[in-house]
């Protein structure tokens, strides 16, 4: 009985995984050994198999590779923690054995969770590690702040913790808003989110430095020296993240407003708090200690502005090919 190529078709998955009948085989061999496109088929069919089965097992090894680090990373992450928990119990114990309050010992405490939170919460919080690590750092940096200033009878706990938190923000927040699940969260918002909290945290900061120095001239200082400087990093920002032209044309807007605001923003805010400051003069021939400072402001101003417009041509020129 000869079969048409569509049957042998239909059977063929079967003969290859050799599930098919005795019969069926049978049959499927007859043809194969007349039809030379049902051959190639076949061997397709079998090559296909074995990189799928190839692609499993990598995956497999893989995930038990993952596992093993996994169980790992644990069994050290516990090893440490052992090893902390030998000077917090020898601590506890002179701090009890001498008669003193627990005091000192707390900060013992605290400076090992501190210590714990870059290196056993990485190793053993299994998932979104990044922020669980940052947020543990950042809380345990806090606290240790809080007991050595209740044991100092300290007043800049809020100083310092604004002025940390701060700095912390603008060094890791950029890298916090790529961790799950906060990445996801997010979406398109992540720079905005960075600036917004910098920002909030930046006003914080200035804030509480001045409830601390007390001096009525600050809260006339502090903004008229922060909102320029501010107002750059929101336009840079803005500019990069959210108008659509070319990077090289960005790059020499933003190369340029730098150089111009790193020459006249001490100028400016100078006269703007009312403290006489005149350009500086350029004397690129003379170099001594009175012209130094003017000469480099005047060569970073050329500088930047030079830079700035190569770029701008290249993005203009570069912008128009394109098209
Ligand atoms: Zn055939």
């Amino acid at each position: 009985m000869k079969l048409n190529c569509n049957v042998i078709k239909d059977l063929l998955p079967l003969y290859a995984d050799q599930i098919c009948s005795e019969e069926s085989r049978g049959l499927v061999e007859e043809h194969l050994a007349e039809c030379q496109d049902c051959t190639v088929l076949l061997r397709r069919m079998k090559n296909e198999e074995v990189e799928n089965s190839l692609e499993t097992e990598t995956v497999d090894v893989l995930h038990r590779q993952a596992a093993f680090f996994k169980r790992k990373s644990a069994v050290i992450g516990a090893a440490i923690a052992g090893v902390f928990m030998i000077p917090v119990l020898v601590c506890l114990i002179v701090n009890l054995a001498t008669g003193a309050a627990l005091d000192w010992f707390f900060i013992v405490l605290t400076s090992l969770l501190t210590a714990s939170s870059l290196s056993i919460v990485p190793l053993m919080i299994p998932d979104h590690k990044v922020l669980w690590t940052l947020g543990t750092f950042t809380a345990s940096l806090l606290l240790l702040f809080g007991v050595i200033c209740i044991y100092t009878h300290g007043t800049w706990f809020f100083l310092v913790s604004a002025t940390v938190l701060f700095g912390l923000s603008v060094c890791f927040l950029p890298f916090a808003v790529y961790a799950q699940p906060l990445k996801e969260m997010l979406g398109q918002y992540k720079g905005l989110t960075v600036m917004v909290v910098d920002t909030f945290l930046y006003f914080l900061m200035m804030f509480v430095i001045g409830a601390y120095v007390k001096v009525p001239v600050f809260w006339h200082l502090a903004p008229k020296i922060s909102f320029p400087c501010l107002i750059l990093v929101w336009f840079v920002f803005l500019l990069i993240r959210y108008v659509n032209c070319n990077g090289f044309l960005k790059a020499g807007i933003c190369t340029m407003l730098i150089g111009v605001y790193g020459f006249f923003a001490n100028y400016l805010v100078n006269r703007w708090i009312g403290v006489e400051r005149s350009i500086p003069a350029f004397h690129p021939f003379v170099w001594n200690v009175e012209t130094v400072d003017g000469n480099i402001r005047w060569l970073a101003l050329i500088g930047c502005c030079a830079a700035g417009i190569v770029l701008m041509v290249r993005g203009i020129v570069g912008g128009t090919r394109e098209k």
